[in-house]
């Protein structure tokens, strides 16, 4: 039987809308809560959580809402509705639940149009400059916010591992900083609700997949920084986190299938044997050991061997790239989810959005395993992922080894050559993401022993290196961790975020001449970004170092070129030019980036400076 039911304008648009839970009984949950018509895929698989509701009868309103199965599991409180979406209109449908003749619930479930391009996003490229922050370090926008009734971890700001009070509206206060800076994405560490009891201002321990963490703001509000953020050119990346949830999540109190949770719900740690996944000598034991062991006590490890679980991640995923207008996705602890499982929602997520990216996280300094989880890589026992970046923590470790080790035949810059040299191992190595150090290790300042000339080194050569550069909140302004490796201290407040802070770094007012210096240096390199594509996107070739002096270039087929120098000497150098002939005969002058004056190429040779490097532009 058909009932009339809203249509929405096609001018009204489909982003600025919210969803709304329309259920007639409070207690009524539906994931995911509204959906869009004319997704790639027309399969879509609703949770329904309500009292009793399994084994209820569900009709609908319209014929365009074709249900094709309704099952419940094990839980007497959730039903899963199977859908075929292929011909549905954007629109409000009616859903009843009746059981024994008697209705139980009602409750209207709404599909939303399209956004214009949103299955053909473009996702981060190498083009951009990812800026990673930690939302409750980096500004209070919002000092309401900060405790919230109903939510045990009140604000702290004396405790490392407290809450500090940053939030939404802070990253949007300071959007404009971030992209005058030049930075050209925001990834933040996961706002999604977090009802832990302690230390729940890291996000990583998530109670409500659907809902952002009210002391961050409201789903409304991540919208709208996504929104604003967009209209200043600076993409935003979710941090996702597919392994595993937070033990106060509802589902530990009530678990739609037995086998919801690995080890029935009980912490048994994994081996974090991750090699055991690729080991043509391995046994499956190891495999299972690894995948299936909970990360911490405090973070129940997801079995996504539940269909009805990994689609819930599949549609939660994609839920949030369609309605924040996502630029991409950071996966946290990537290779300890089902691997089968891992292989079903990177194609999913590429076959919606075929230009997302998307980088998984696998710490490892191992670059075979590195290369395993990318797409496109070489892998000995055919396992099929779309998973387009991954994080190059073995550029990372190397990177800081090659600056402070003493330069020996086997030893410094060399380590960063031999490194890259491997990179025919990956399927794609400039679509790697490239970092210093992130959130979850010592600043990279603290890594480089406050050496402000390594920093400068570690700098230029990522933001002018192979791959996507992720610079981590604070590193611009030398943020350090001197004698402690506290996550809390990594993690701390960028000076200016709260109200009476002494120091205001966005305005760079009270910094030290270093920070601003450093400051200064990270805005120049992000300029030399945007004004010299080549330095992102062309091709790299390097020579082996030799006398501490590493030198690599960037070129591309319109004649354009880079050169980048790397001199670890205490020494000023010259750099003898006839070496790099196979490169610099295409080119007649280079001029160092930040000074006009040409230097012709038949120069025998370059001077550069003690312990720096240097960017110079050919044409
Ligand atoms: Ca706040």
């Amino acid at each position: 039987m058909r009932i009339s039911r809203l249509r929405f304008p096609v001018l009204l648009a489909a982003v600025s809308a919210s969803f709304t839970l329309h259920a007639a009984q409070t207690d009524l949950r539906v994931s995911p809560p509204g959906w869009w018509a004319g997704m790639a895929s027309p399969k879509l698989q609703l949770m329904v959580h309500g009292s009793d509701i399994a084994g209820s009868t569900v009709s609908v309103n319209d014929s365009e809402f074709v249900i094709e199965q309704v099952n419940s599991l094990d839980s007497p409180n959730y039903l899963f509705i199977d859908i075929d979406t292929a011909d549905i209109s954007p629109g409000d449908y009616e859903l009843t639940f009746t059981k024994q003749g008697r209705e139980i619930y009602k409750t209207i479930y709404t599909f939303r149009p399209r956004a214009a391009n949103a299955a053909e996003r473009q996702g981060f490229t190498q083009k951009d400059t990812i800026y990673l922050v930690t939302p409750d370090r980096f500004a209070n926008g919002d000092e309401s916010n900060d405790s919230v009734a109903g939510f045990e971890d009140k604000a702290d700001r004396q405790s490392p591992g407290g809450r500090h009070g940053g939030d939404i509206q802070g990253m949007i206060n300071h959007l404009d900083y971030i992209a005058s800076t030049g930075f050209t994405q925001i990834w933040s560490m996961p706002l999604l609700e977090n009802a832990m009891d302690d230390h729940s201002y890291h996000g990583y321990a998530i109670t409500d997949y659907y809902r952002i963490d009210p002391r961050y703001g409201s789903n409304a509000l991540y919208r709208q920084f996504s929104q604003h953020a967009d209209k200043k050119g600076v993409g935003v990346i979710m941090d996702m986190v597919l392994n595993h949830i937070g033990s106060n999540h509802p589902w530990m109190k009530d678990k739609p299938a037995e086998d919801w949770i690995h080890h029935n719900g009980e912490f048994s740690a994994t081996t974090h044997r991750r090699e055991s996944l690729h080991d043509p000598h391995g046994v499956e034991a190891d495999q299972k050991a690894f995948s299936d062991g909970w990360f911490v006590p405090s973070m129940p490890d997801l079995n996504q061997q539940n269909p009805y679980l990994a689609n819930y991640l599949i549609q939660n995923a994609i839920w949030w790239v369609e309605y924040a207008n996502l630029s991409g996705i950071r996966v946290d602890t990537y290779s300890y989810s089902d691997k089968a499982f891992l292989s079903q929602w990177t194609a999913r997520l590429t076959s919606e959005y075929p230009n997302l990216n998307i980088v998984g996280e696998e710490w490892t300094t191992n670059p075979v395993i590195t290369a395993y989880w990318q797409e496109d890589s070489y892998r000995a026992d055919g396992y099929d992922s779309s998973l387009p970046s991954v994080m190059d923590f073995p550029l990372q470790d190397t990177l800081v080894n090659a600056l402070k080790d003493e330069e020996t035949w086997g030893t410094g810059l060399v380590s960063l050559y031999n490194l890259l040299a491997g990179d025919f191992i990956y399927g794609d190595p400039y679509n790697l993401v490239i970092f210093g150090d992130n959130h979850d290790m010592s600043r990279i300042y603290t890594q480089l022993d406050e050496s402000y000339a390594l920093w400068d080194m570690a700098m230029t050569f990522l933001l002018t290196a192979r791959g996507i550069p992720q610079i981590y909140y604070g590193t611009e302004i030398l943020m350090a961790n001197p004698d402690t490796d506290d996550h809390g201290v990594i993690r701390s407040d960028f000076p200016g975020g709260w109200k009476n802070d002494s120091i205001d770094a966005f305005a760079q007012q009270g910094l030290s001449p270093k920070q601003t210096k450093a400051y200064n240096r990270i805005k120049s390199l992000l300029s030399l970004r945007k004004e010299h594509p080549v330095v992102t996107q062309g091709k790299f070739t390097h020579f082996a170092p030799a006398e501490g002096i590493y030198v690599y270039f960037r070129t591309d087929e319109a004649g354009k070129g880079a050169m980048i120098i790397l001199n670890k000497n205490e020494a000023e150098n010259d750099v003898k030019l006839a070496r790099f002939e196979p490169v610099l005969k295409e080119f007649s002058t280079a001029s160092r980036w930040g000074n006009s004056n040409k230097i012709s190429l038949k120069t025998a040779s370059i001077e550069v400076a003690p312990k720096s490097a240097s960017v110079w532009l050919l044409q």
